[in-house]
Order: structure tokens, then sequence, then C-alpha cells
């Protein structure tokens, strides 16, 4: 059976069709995730490899759905973005994450810890760093504790007052993280025209510091190691993403990275759950 219309065509690709329900669908619990209340920042520990504490943690956005479980950023994050609700999700997350962190920080008594959140690049208009401003003031957070992190893409992206709106973070005291590093086009080049405070290795770099290749292992042994001499000569701390063995943590220790975030230490968690295991690692 034959149809007409600029749709039709669709409705003879199963494929497609599965896609373009699946989209519909995600769509729709994007709107109810903000009408009711399903996103939640949780929280995944940065520890000092030297020594251990806890320094700050990065806020992850989850998708608490009633009945489909807790649905994971990576198409929801990609699907708000087209869809533009991206700044509605967006400041949801960031509302959570002060808010848990003011909680947190009275369980645990740090007062000091950092939140380090992501942006998408269209979160950038003008307006975002003022807004930063009322809301950490709101919450009690002094702006040191703000982490803004962003990516290449960002940087990439086609906008005069990326520059600006750094600057202006800056000079209200947030510190800026340059994230996925060493997996874009030119790394090297924003950490020269941009104010990046933070360089996070990508988590891909980590994985192969413990390859079963033996010329894979050493090659990114000496690009982390590199990587981490060049950021630290330009005045960046350096974090090492997904850090989950024992001997991945070593290395990057060794090679004077200063934090890590991974498995090995916690996984990105609810606070109530982190509270928890703070409490048990501080136990002898
Ligand atoms: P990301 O910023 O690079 O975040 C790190 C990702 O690595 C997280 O995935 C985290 O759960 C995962 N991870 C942490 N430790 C380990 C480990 O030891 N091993 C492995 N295999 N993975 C680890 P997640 O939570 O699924 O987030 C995926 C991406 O979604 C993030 O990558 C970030 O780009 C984006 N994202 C997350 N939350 C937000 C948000 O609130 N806003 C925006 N714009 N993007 C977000
Ligand atoms: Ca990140
Ligand atoms: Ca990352
Ligand atoms: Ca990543």
């Amino acid at each position: 059976k034959k149809r007409d219309g600029k749709n039709g065509a669709l409705l003879y690709h199963p494929m497609m069709q599965d896609h373009t329900r699946q989209r519909a669908a995600i769509e729709r619990d994007i709107e109810s995730a903000l009408e009711e209340d399903w996103f939640e920042a949780y929280f995944q520990p940065i520890v000092d490899l030297e020594g251990g504490r806890v320094a700050g943690y990065e806020a992850l956005l989850r998708l608490e759905h009633p009945t489909k479980g807790t649905l994971a950023p990576s198409d929801i994050i990609k699907i708000a973005e087209e869809t533009g609700a991206i700044i509605r999700v967006g400041n949801r997350v960031l509302e959570k994450a002060l808010a848990n962190l003011v909680e947190l920080s009275e369980a645990t008594g740090d007062k000091d810890a950092y939140i380090a959140i992501n942006f998408s690049p269209l979160q950038f208009e003008h307006t975002l760093p003022i807004r930063l401003a009322a809301l950490t003031s709101r919450y009690g957070i002094a702006p040191h504790r703000l982490v803004v992190e962003i990516t290449e893409a960002t940087l990439l992206h086609d906008n005069p007052q990326i520059r600006t709106i750094l600057d202006e973070f800056h000079r209200f005291g947030c510190r800026i993280a340059l994230d996925d590093f060493g997996t874009g086009y030119s790394s090297l080049s924003y950490l020269n025209r941009f104010p990046v405070d933070i360089v996070k290795i990508d988590q891909s770099f980590i994985r192969s510091l413990s390859a079963e290749e033996p010329e894979l292992r050493h090659k990114s042994r000496m690009l982390v190691e590199g990587i981490t001499a060049i950021s630290h000569k330009m005045e960046c701390s350096v974090v090492a993403e997904g850090v989950e063995t024992e001997e991945q943590r070593d290395i990057l220790r060794q090679f004077g990275v200063d934090r890590g975030q991974g498995y090995l230490f916690a996984r990105p968690q609810p606070i109530r759950q982190l509270m928890k295991t703070l409490e048990k690692s501080h136990q002898p």
C-alpha cells in the first residue's frame, strides 16, 4: 500500500521508522524529565593522586526515568542539542549540581571541594557568566569552587564571544577545564589561545597505558608524560580520566599527573550513595 506526502517515504524503511520513533520517544522523555523533575546530577570524585584526598567532583547528567530506569547522557545530550532543549537541561543540571554540592559539603565538612560541570557549546551565550555568578552566590558557593568543563567543540564553535565569555569566568573567579584533551584536531593550540586552567587527559590514553601491545603501551606512556609536562609548563593542572586500575594510577602518579577520576576511585553516583561510600572509605 502506497502513501503520498513527504513523510510517506519514511514508512517504507523499517530502520528509519524505528530510529524516528526512538528519537521522538527521547524528545518526549526530555520534556517529561524537565516537567516532572527526573534529571539528576550524579557525582564522580576527582582524587589527588598524591595522598588520595577528594579534590572535587564532576557532575554527570542522568535521566531517572520512572519505567525505563536510569538513562545516560550519550543519547540525551545530542538530541537536546538538536532540539534546543539543551539550554533548559543544562540549567537544570547546573542547579542540581550546586544544590548537591552544598548538601555534600555539609555532610563531609569539606567546604573546599570543587564541582566540575560540563557545558555544551550551545550554552555559551553572553549571559552565561553573569547567570553563573548569580547562581553560585544564591547557593553560597565560592566561585573558585566552580570548574567549567568545555571540549574543543566549544572552542571550535564559530562564536566570536567565546574568548570574552571565558575571560569573564576567570574575572569572576571560576576555573576552566579542557575536557577530552588529546582527541581533537589541535588540542595544543587551544592551550595557547584560550585561558585554560585544567587539562583533562582523555580516557582513551589512560586505557592504553596498560594495553597488551608493548608498542602502544610505550607510546601512550610517552604521550601522557609529555602532555603532563607541557600542561604544567602552561601552568595548567592535569586530571586523568577513566582511571580503572592501580597500575594506571601508579604510572600517572609517577608522571606527575595531579589528579585522577575513574572507576578505581568511584563510579558516578547519586550523592546519597556517595556519602555512604565516602564514609566507608574513611573507616579504618
Ligand atoms: P565526559 O565529560 O568525558 O565524562 C566522563 C565519562 O566517563 C562519563 O560518562 C563517566 O561516567 C565515564 N567514566 C568515568 N570514569 C570512568 C572509568 O573509569 N571508565 C570508563 N569506561 N568510563 C568512566 P557519562 O556519564 O556517560 O557521560 C558521557 C558524556 O556526556 C560526558 O563525557 C560529557 O561529554 C557528556 N555529559 C555528561 N553530563 C553532561 C551535562 O550535564 N551537560 C553536557 N553538555 N554534557 C554532559
Ligand atoms: Ca567532562
Ligand atoms: Ca572527558
Ligand atoms: Ca569523553
